[in-house]
């Protein structure tokens, strides 16, 4: 692909171009002749999710550290660009190099939620790769799965020639070698198929074949001897930190933009309508040293101001007080908070929510999943009332406004009593925030319970949509307004990731149909619509409401094939303990309990030893008065001058503005930080540029607590952190005051020569008293007299100069209106024409 075509033709076009330019700190730019196997990873949604998924991260450093192999990353075009891509006739690329994601030696693509099926089919379309592994031949690249959908990958399971069960961070150099051996003695892609077969954890589906006896699956046969079933793969221990030391640090602001830390994978809890906590057991704790080392590298190489302690349930962590205490210890000076997604109530002790307010005051959200004690007692989460109601109490004594709590409606034995009782638990929390309960807010999402492979509830019915409605109106009904905030994951939504992850072949046909049918990027609720899937799955002859009926417990289950490890007696015995209400307790406490996925030879629950040292742990308070000096100390206020040219006009003043603040940080300048409960770095900015300008005039103010003596180091100490394309070119003090009327000068290129009738446009200009153009802010239309905006406008050929002036306080103009307005180009040429600013000057 030319990469002019798209820098020049495309990006201009499209939404949030930043996703497709790459260039992201830590990218590994690998020679492309030295590797001898190439893989491009896939995840299928918008980067803004992909770049979030720690899973894809992990194995693009782990295949990148050996020089035999390179890996880069693709992610799912929005609907915008896949179709500029279409009308330039260009495949899908890798952010690393632009290579079509043909030219590699395997794909591998993700599988994180049922919801991002239709956008493998958009990825494999866009590559140019057949989408059924059976019409693909040897001179495609291997299509490859894997991920948390991997333990069902039915409805899917036809568009990949393999598919990894489970942990990939062994499976995936296997697999890399096996195809390096493989291009060197040229053997046929059924022979690589038969080898990977021979890989353990990884599963072929085309060596299995449903059979149905009308609609009802009744046999899944092997066709390969031997190959009868796949069992999921297991790592004895988590990952050393050599691979994860230096994360990506994107750009485009991802939806959880922090450090992301693996503190622990598995979770024995046992809570029984939970996938998660079947399909990554045992238990694999990392050791405090080790994620004290991880977290130092990481945030010395990225400049990331927050960290997420990463396990399915953090909290259950036997040494969180002591890692609280040390990261914070270590990095509360820093500015760097920690933050935890999936705390559990009873783990939130006073100890952990003081190191938690140290620096920030990062969310928190409990999850007590059900209203009831006694439907807690079904699902085994624990959990009492008087658990949950101590926990927010003591969140609102430490000065938490605002707790958010997450329930699942439709869980077995659920009855309408239990949703009410959902409401009340709510209003007894708010109540436990006493004399401050007017200041408290209490946040409740709501899902609906979704049954899923591999769990103690897998033979379960699904809430219809017409139950889940009702359940859910119920709640708005019932919930206060004030002080409460009801929010609901979209019932039409879980109708379809119950219908996928029960899912079986068929709905292969589904999937097929609905992408030929325009279907998209089904978890955006802006894009997802229900009746489109009702209208492919009734043009393949598929009820799709059958997939969300119970399962007869003795009738084969579409991925009775494919084992996660957990034994199905277990599944059933803890079926009979759910409607007992009989609780199993955590076998990292309590002892094995015969789930059946240990060995204790390789694989056993590996879990840190408490330290017997009593901690020093620091008050309650946010930062210390020495943590938060240096705002009592004397500020000296630097501007700092940078050009932006290039690629990098394509990303959002905000997320340059992120960009600073991490290059700043990295580059060991020390910048003062705003006090009080969220500290951000006292840096202050040129006004905003928007998306594709470029720049010869960009400044941004820092306040730093001491005096620069050698301004040409700290110059190229930043210039070190910026990516391509931005380059600082003067340090100076910043001035006292800014003037209140400034000049900017652009110089635009059009795309194309303008027209005698523009070129008259702009001529006449100068002579106008008024220039009135309409507005929309905010939903409203607004007039605004550009004329005295306007100091100066010039053109000839594909040329025009330009002068603002921009008033402090008041409206400006943009030169890309002016464009629009004055010159009359159309949006397409406004978007195309390159503009880029090339001074500021005071007014007086
Ligand atoms: S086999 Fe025992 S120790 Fe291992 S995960 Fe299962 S219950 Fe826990």
């Amino acid at each position: 692909m030319s990469p002019q075509i798209l820098i020049d033709h495309i990006l201009p076009l499209v939404r949030k171009p930043g996703r497709y330019i790459g260039g992201e700190l830590h990218a590994v730019i690998r020679n492309w002749d030295e590797a001898e196997v190439r893989f491009a990873l896939v995840f299928p949604d918008l980067y803004e999710i992909g770049m979030s998924h720690q899973g894809l991260q992990i194995l693009y450093h782990i295949l990148n550290s050996r020089k035999e192999f390179l890996a880069e990353r693709s992610y799912c075009p929005d609907m915008d660009m896949e179709g500029e891509l279409r009308r330039h006739d260009i495949p899908l690329f890798t952010l690393e190099s632009r290579r079509a994601l043909s030219s590699f030696d395997v794909i591998g693509i993700t599988l994180p939620y049922e919801l991002c099926y239709t956008n493998i089919l958009t990825v494999l379309d866009m590559a140019g790769i057949s989408f059924r592994a059976e019409q693909r031949s040897r001179s495609f690249p291997l299509i490859i799965g894997g991920g948390s959908c991997g333990l069902n990958p039915e409805p899917v399971a036809e568009f990949f020639d393999a598919i990894v069960l489970g942990d990939g961070e062994e499976v995936i150099i296997e697999i890399a070698e096996l195809v390096m051996t493989a291009k060197k003695s040229g053997i046929s892609r059924q022979e690589i198929l038969h080898r990977l077969a021979d890989i353990e954890g990884v599963y072929i589906p085309s060596f299995f074949v449903p059979h149905y006896a009308g609609s009802e699956l009744i046999d899944i046969q092997p066709l390969k001897p031997g190959y009868h079933a796949v069992q999921r793969r297991v790592i004895p221990n988590l990952p050393g930190p050599d691979t994860l030391g230096k994360p990506l640090v994107p750009i485009v602001k991802p939806i959880h933009d922090r450090l992301g830390l693996e503190i622990a994978r598995g979770c024995t809890r046992g809570c029984r309508f939970c996938q998660a906590g079947m399909i990554y057991r045992p238990v694999r704790e990392r050791p405090v040293d080790e994620i004290m080392t991880i977290a130092e590298q990481g945030v010395k190489s990225s400049g990331f101001d927050e960290m997420a302690l990463l396990s399915l349930s953090s909290g259950d962590f036997s040494c969180l007080p002591e890692l609280m205490v040390r990261l914070m210890d270590r990095f509360a000076g820093q500015y760097v908070s920690i933050s935890m997604p999936s705390m559990r109530v009873g783990t939130l002790t006073g100890e952990i929510m003081d190191q938690i307010k140290r620096v920030r005051k990062t969310g928190f959200t409990v999850a007590p999943e059900a209203g009831t004690d006694r439907l807690r007692e079904v699902i085994n989460k624990g959990i009492t009332e008087e658990d949950l109601l101590e926990t927010c109490r003591s969140a609102f004594a430490m000065g938490w406004n605002l707790i958010k709590f997450y329930f699942m409606i439709g869980l077995p034995t659920e009855t309408l009593e239990d949703v009410e009782a959902i409401v009340a638990l709510a209003r007894r929390a708010r109540q436990t925030a006493g004399t401050n309960a007017g200041k408290a807010q209490i946040n409740v999402s709501v899902g609906t319970f979704v049954p899923k492979p591999h769990t103690p509830f897998q033979w379960e019915q699904q809430l219809s949509l017409a139950e889940s409605r009702e359940r859910i109106n119920l709640l708005k009904k019932l919930l206060p307004r004030r002080g409460f905030k009801l929010k609901w994951q979209d019932p039409c939504q879980s109708v379809l990731e119950g219908v996928f992850s029960r899912g079986d072949r068929k709905l292969s046909h589904v999937v097929e149909t609905a992408w030929n049918n325009g279907v998209r990027l089904d978890g955006w609720s802006e894009h997802y619509r229900l009746e489109n899937w009702q209208q492919a799955a009734q043009e393949c002859g598929i009820d799709l409401d059958a997939y969300l009926q119970a399962r007869d417990p003795g009738k084969i289950l579409p991925w009775d094939h494919l084992g996660s490890g957990v034994k199905k007696e277990f599944l059933v015995q803890e079926y009979h303990k759910a409607l007992a209400r009989e609780y199993t307790p955590d076998c990292r406490t309590n002892g094995c309990q015969m789930c059946g996925l240990c060995d204790f030879k390789v694989i056993r629950p590996v879990v840190n030893t408490r330290s017997e040292t009593p901690l020093s742990v620091p008050q309650a308070g946010t930062l210390t008065k020495k943590d938060n000096g240096p705002e009592q100390r004397k500020r000296y206020s630097y501007r700092v001058h940078y050009t932006r040219f290039g690629d990098v006009r394509f990303f959002s003043h905000l997320e340059v503005l992120q960009l600073i603040f991490r290059a700043v940080t990295r580059a060991g300048v020390p910048v003062l930080y705003s006090q009080g409960f969220n500290p951000s770095p006292r840096i202050s900015f040129s006004p905003a540029l928007p998306v594709g300008v470029e720049s010869e005039a960009e400044y941004f103010d820092m306040d730093i607590a001491s005096i620069i003596d050698d301004t040409e180091s700290v110059i190229e100490k930043l210039d070190r952190q910026l990516p391509e394309g931005m380059k600082v070119f003067a340090l100076e003090a910043a001035p006292e005051s800014e003037a209140a009327t400034q000049v900017i000068s652009y110089r635009v290129h059009l795309n194309k020569q303008l027209t005698a009738g523009q070129q008259e446009k702009i001529n006449q200009f100068p002579e106008q008293e008024s220039f009135v153009i309409e507005r929309i802010r905010k939903k409203k239309k607004k007039a605004l007299d550009i004329r005295p905006l306007v100091k100066h406008l010039q053109a000839s050929g594909n040329d025009v100069h330009l002068e603002l002036f921009s008033i402090s306080g008041r409206a400006g103009v943009s030169p890309k209106e002016i464009l629009h307005h004055i010159v009359g180009l159309d949006e397409e040429n406004v978007l195309l024409a390159r503009v880029k600013k090339t001074g500021v000057a005071d007014f007086s």
